[in-house]
């Protein structure tokens, strides 16, 4: 018998890779501004400032990336940006959107052998065309008895699916990369969550925290960490 009723994972650099594209986008946007704005000026700080400044507005995901970045273009430019790289910003968002889902290592395997042994959900926040698009091709959606894409991982959106899906929170394990969205937020439910860090972390989702974290290397540890839970 499982210590839980319900195991679920966050998809963006839990399941597959995420941030990484992002940070290529950062980085893009970087070089075609750089020589548009003034002596002095942190260009990579500028955009992410609009972006969290945005953050309620726009919600998460490339789209929302894509109009903080033009935004930020257009500001730290003091309107001089040309079209043409308001142009190369929009086509590195349509790249994004259109890239393959390209899962983790293991991944896929150990979700196989999961499944057969305890319900698992998939719990992902952001765009909900392309959250749904990358579910849809990435060839695990049938291993997930839940799918919900949600607009931000606090305690009250769990508290939601939890309640809608009716399982106690004592009987919830949460898996993904972020303390900020996938751990924290569940502990302070009750339930319990492990930590798989992915390389890299958007800024904004850095948290300050004292509380003590499971933190396991690689998605291939979660049998055996759950084994030895239950
Ligand atoms: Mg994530």
């Amino acid at each position: 018998m499982s210590r839980f009723d319900l195991v679920a994972f966050d998809a963006d650099d839990t399941l597959w890779h995420s941030e990484d594209s992002f940070h290529a986008g950062e980085q893009r946007f970087v070089e075609l501004l750089t020589p548009y704005a003034p002596a002095g000026v942190d260009v990579k700080a500028a955009l992410t400032a609009v972006e969290r400044a945005n953050l309620r507005t726009y919600g998460y995901g490339v789209k929302a990336f894509g109009l903080s970045a033009v935004e930020a273009a257009i500001s730290i430019s003091g309107g001089t940006v040309p079209n043409e790289v308001i142009g190369a910003i929009l086509a590195g968002v349509r790249a994004q959107l259109s890239e393959p889902v390209r899962l983790l290592p293991h991944v896929a395997e150990v979700l196989a052998a999961l499944s057969g042994t305890v319900p698992l959900a998939l719990i992902t926040k952001g765009d909900l065309i392309h959250q749904t698009h990358k579910i849809e091709t990435s060839g695990i959606a049938h291993h997930f008895a839940h799918v919900e894409v949600v607009l931000e991982k606090d305690p009250p959106t769990y508290a939601r699916l939890l309640s809608e899906v009716g399982v106690a929170p004592d009987r919830f394990l949460m898996i993904g990369n972020s303390v900020r969205s996938d751990v924290l937020p569940v502990l302070a439910l009750g339930g319990t969550a492990v930590h798989i860090p992915y390389p890299l972390l958007w800024e904004l989702e850095h948290v300050d925290h004292d509380e003590h974290v499971v933190e396991l290397a690689s998605i291939t540890q979660v049998p055996g960490w759950l084994s030895a839970t239950t």
